[in-house]
């Protein structure tokens, strides 16, 4: 009895030891902020769902993501250019049936609003190199950016490179634990552009929420499988669709969609946060 008693206390104090790194271990993502990286209109959405609302315009948003990890901030996207805030009437698109964007806060001042200095961003991972993403990258400009090979290769306008050449950078070729513990994961989801990339995040009471990036541009769209005119593969577009879905099914997540301004208007903004 005696003995019993004592392999029993050992035991337990034993799990009690063990037991907060465990938890930690399973879930170090404890915040994730949405932040307002620009709001505007798209002129044709028929652009993002062929022959479907031909000349009907919508109102989009544009979101990035803060997320407090145990050991270290991360941004997901980092929207349009703050630049774009100083415009008093936004930033007009060559094609008018894109989106005329503006800028009604800057991404500076909503981390300074949280008490986060850009050079406490650890990482920075981006869906892919359009400027309503990659606005305010060169903010960060100490932060390891997380970005897929087939994105960073991909030549820009008169074959200009989408990122610094200095900018520390880690060239995935698939998806990516981002923080070893399964809490952030980088899923590549190519077809809007070479290298695009969706993430999965693992919030301790929210549970599991799939960032889209432009995999799916609003919820019409994804219930109708829809598929930019503009995308860069359209059949791989398609495919990621699927696995989007596959994701969503195994890991009880909910889609995030980046510019669905119906969805983000039932979500909490910055600084109110899931945890
Ligand atoms: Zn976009």
């Amino acid at each position: 009895m005696k003995i019993v008693g004592l392999i029993a206390a050992a035991m337990a104090t034993l799990s009690l030891a063990s037991a907060p790194s465990l938890a930690q271990k399973k879930s170090g993502v404890d915040k994730l902020y949405i932040l307002d990286c620009g709001e505007g209109i798209a002129g044709d959405i028929s652009r993002w769902s062929p022959g479907v609302n031909v000349g009907k315009s919508m109102p989009f948003v544009d979101n990035c993501y803060l997320i407090h990890h145990t050991t270290g901030w991360m941004m997901w996207d980092t929207g349009l250019s703050d630049a774009i805030a100083a415009m008093p009437d936004g930033q007009a698109p060559s094609d008018p049936r894109m989106t005329h964007w503006k800028r009604p806060k800057t991404l500076a001042s909503q981390l300074e609003q949280l008490g986060v200095k850009p050079s406490d961003i650890k990482f920075v991972a981006i869906s892919h190199t359009h400027p309503d993403h990659v606005g305010n990258v060169e903010m960060f400009p100490q932060a390891m950016l997380f970005v897929q090979k087939a994105e960073y290769d991909w030549p820009g306008a008169n074959n200009a490179p989408r990122f610094k050449p200095e900018h520390p950078v880690t060239k995935l070729e698939g998806d990516r634990d981002v923080f070893g513990d399964g809490s952030v994961t980088i899923i590549s989801t190519p077809g809007h552009t070479p290298g695009h990339q969706s993430l999965l995040v693992k919030l301790p009471k929210t549970g599991a929420l799939l960032l889209t990036g432009d995999a799916v541009h609003f919820k019409s769209n994804w219930d109708n499988r829809g598929v930019p005119e503009s995308n860069f593969d359209k059949g791989k577009s398609a495919a990621s669709m699927q696995r989007i879905a596959d994701v969503l099914a195994k890991e009880k997540a909910q889609l995030w969609i980046n510019h669905d301004k119906a969805q983000r208007d039932t979500l909490k903004m910055s600084p109110q946060f899931y945890d």
